[in-house]
């Protein structure tokens, strides 16, 4: 886990060595904070709470933004603060939770298994806590109940596994309207006003310009695969991962007629 960098004042981003995958720590008062997402290893999670430790920062509060197992993870040191999701996104942890902790377990062993995916249901708008406003942003691109974090505050949007500079859109293929679902998201998040910065889940934080141009990379690619064509997306090349290739091969084969 590189160390915790600010991207906006009380906005400080961790990201780790496996997939890119970022941790979102908001300042809040009197030294609480608000997680999002913290990720993956035991070794980042021990590194994060230690950091967090010395800066003298304890989790108020925490967000999922969405039911896959990389984002639904947690460590004893990180205390005992609620843990919240998008409603939508509880039962994917209940049908999924076999297959979550044994995919877990081969990626990133030696979590402990009774902490994975232990969240609550939050129903509104906003994460109840004392610290800067954060509005959820809730749809089912991707993963049903997909809540992107807005801090009107700073101007960071938490965007959740949308919005990367470094993979394609991912579809839930399994989902009756896939294809629906993520235009809705990215119209979502397009929508927001006032972003200045946009953490991905994996990738990094870009600025509003970097926004507007993940997000027309998206619809491009979106466009192009849902109607049969060659994509021409800079962010899939032969060098990409060869599960995000697999990925890509299994949404253009949904999308044959
Ligand atoms: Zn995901």
């Amino acid at each position: 886990m590189g160390r915790l960098t600010e991207i906006a004042p009380g906005v400080l981003v961790a990201t780790s060595a496996y997939a890119t995958t970022t941790s979102t720590v908001v300042v809040g008062s009197s030294g609480g904070c608000l997680l999002v997402d913290p990720a993956v290893t035991v070794a980042d999670l021990a590194a994060l709470a230690g950091e967090l430790a010395d800066r003298g920062l304890r989790p108020a509060v925490a967000w999922s933004t969405h039911p896959h197992w990389d984002h639904v993870l947690w460590s004893a040191a990180l205390g005992d603060a609620p843990r919240y999701a998008a409603p939508a996104a509880m039962p994917i942890l209940e049908t999924e939770r076999d297959g979550m902790l044994k995919y877990l377990a081969q990626s990133a062993p030696g979590h402990d298994p009774e902490l994975v995916g232990r969240l609550q249901a939050l129903e509104g708008t906003v994460i109840p806590w004392d610290g800067p406003e954060a509005r959820l942003i809730v749809h089912d691109g991707h993963a049903p109940g997909h809540g992107a974090v807005f801090l009107p505050d700073s101007g960071v949007l938490l965007a959740g596994d949308m919005c990367s500079d470094i993979e394609i859109p991912l579809l839930d293929t399994v989902a009756k309207d896939p294809l629906g679902d993520y235009r809705t998201g990215v119209e979502r998040l397009a929508s927001v006003p006032g972003v200045r910065h946009v953490v991905p889940g994996h990738g990094h934080a870009g600025d509003a310009a970097e926004l507007r141009r993940r997000l027309g990379l998206d619809t491009a690619y979106l466009d192009a695969v849902s109607a049969g064509r060659p994509h021409q997306d800079p962010r899939l090349t032969a060098d990409s991962p060869a599960w995000m290739r697999t990925m890509h091969e299994d949404q253009v084969r949904y999308f044959k007629p």
